[in-house]
């Protein structure tokens, strides 16, 4: 087999090599069906053990009670920016939102067409290095829910615990750090993600809804657009993306073998810190965009001391397999994806690799 590279890309982005390699094996024939996993019927008993499979992946590795509703969804987290505000708002028709990044202002956006909005707080004018402290944000406590983002997948920040936000309904967009540590999903009234970054390919997305807010969707609502048309179809209102939930299936299995949620946080913790360490112990050379108690644990933000410089890093990391360094448009610099998936030896290697740039560099 081809050698793989360090894959950095921000999403979608690398998954373990275990679950490619049973899913490449599978592939052709899905052992004892006779049929491959691209050809088999949505209503088979093969596939409802596969989603059972996926679901009570989700449900173990985040302890999650039976009051909550898992459902996979299409569309991407982008159809969750407005089927969040269509299903929950109302009756009250007002929610708050907290802006900490591109993402929370996509969500925002939508949110806009449906009802009035609080902007709890915002670090845009930070250009959204950090994230907001509980005594900034200006919660509405007859808010309909409380929108926010978790990890900003952009500008790398992360929030490190939830906000408070009393009796008013959590929901979070956790589409870039779910699975990276355990969280009490108690605390959550929603927590959806599109599956491309910590939990499998695109093209699914996993929603976690707390089954008494399903009394908020109205029967006027697009069947579609309805979580409960999906909560009463167990996902299976239409052919839901077979392959993406199988895959999702693999990736809870291979975490749950390898410790769960708990081991992960502890290797993302050191993947994480290497890199960050390197950053902070370069003299300057390297600037981290994000504040120091803001930052991701999934993706790493940093700048060099000119474009230039930043151009030729990008282009000697890739002649050296390091793969999606090319931080967004809007931060510029560098942006490591360290999801779950990425080794960490691959961490010790990418540190290496910024330790002799520097030196030659710097
Ligand atoms: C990538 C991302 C999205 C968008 O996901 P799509 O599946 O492309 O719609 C939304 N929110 C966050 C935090 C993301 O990282």
């Amino acid at each position: 087999m081809e050698n793989r590279v360090y894959n950095l890309n921000a999403g979608p982005a690398i998954l373990p090599e275990e679950v490619l390699k049973e899913a490449q094996e599978h592939l052709f024939t899905l052992p004892g069906v006779g049929m491959s996993i691209l050809e088999i019927s949505h209503r088979s008993k093969t596939f409802d053990a596969i989603l059972a499979d996926a679901k009570n992946g989700v449900k173990q590795l985040l302890d999650i009670s039976d009051d909550y509703q898992i459902l996979f969804l299409q569309g991407g987290a982008s159809l969750q920016f407005s089927m969040v505000p269509l299903n929950l708002m109302p009756p009250k028709n007002k929610a708050d939102y907290i802006i900490t990044g591109a993402w929370s202002k996509k969500a925002l956006k939508e949110a806009k067409r449906v009802g009035t909005i609080n902007i709890a707080a915002s670090t845009e004018a930070e250009n959204f290095k950090r994230i907001p402290k509980q005594e900034e944000l200006k919660l509405d406590a007859d808010a309909a829910y409380v929108h926010y983002t978790s990890n900003n997948t952009i500008y790398g920040t992360e929030w490190h615990s939830e906000p408070e936000v009393g009796n008013v309904p959590l929901v979070c967009d956790a589409s870039s750090d779910i699975f990276h540590k355990k969280i009490n999903v108690n605390k959550y009234a929603m927590i959806y993600a599109g599956a491309q970054k910590n939990i499998g390919p695109s093209g699914v997305v996993l929603a976690i809804l707390r089954k008494d807010l399903l009394e908020r969707s109205q029967d006027s609502l697009h069947t579609m657009l309805n979580y409960k048309t999906h909560a009463e179809n167990d996902s299976l209102y239409n052919t839901p993306n077979v392959f993406g939930i199988y895959i999702i299936a693999l990736v809870t299995k291979y975490l749950l073998k390898n410790g769960g949620l708990d081991a992960m946080y502890k290797t993302n913790l050191a993947k994480a810190g290497l890199i960050y360490d390197a950053i902070d112990g370069s003299g300057g050379f390297y600037k981290g965009h994000a504040e120091k108690d803001s930052r991701s644990l999934m993706n790493i933000t940093w700048r060099l001391p000119s474009e230039e410089l930043e151009k030729k890093f990008i282009d000697e990391a890739t002649k050296a397999q390091f793969i999606g360094l090319k931080g967004h448009r809007s931060v510029g610099g560098i942006r490591a994806s360290v999801y779950n998936a990425f080794p960490l030896k691959g961490a010790e290697a990418l540190v290496q690799f910024m330790n002799e740039f520097k030196t030659k560099n710097g």
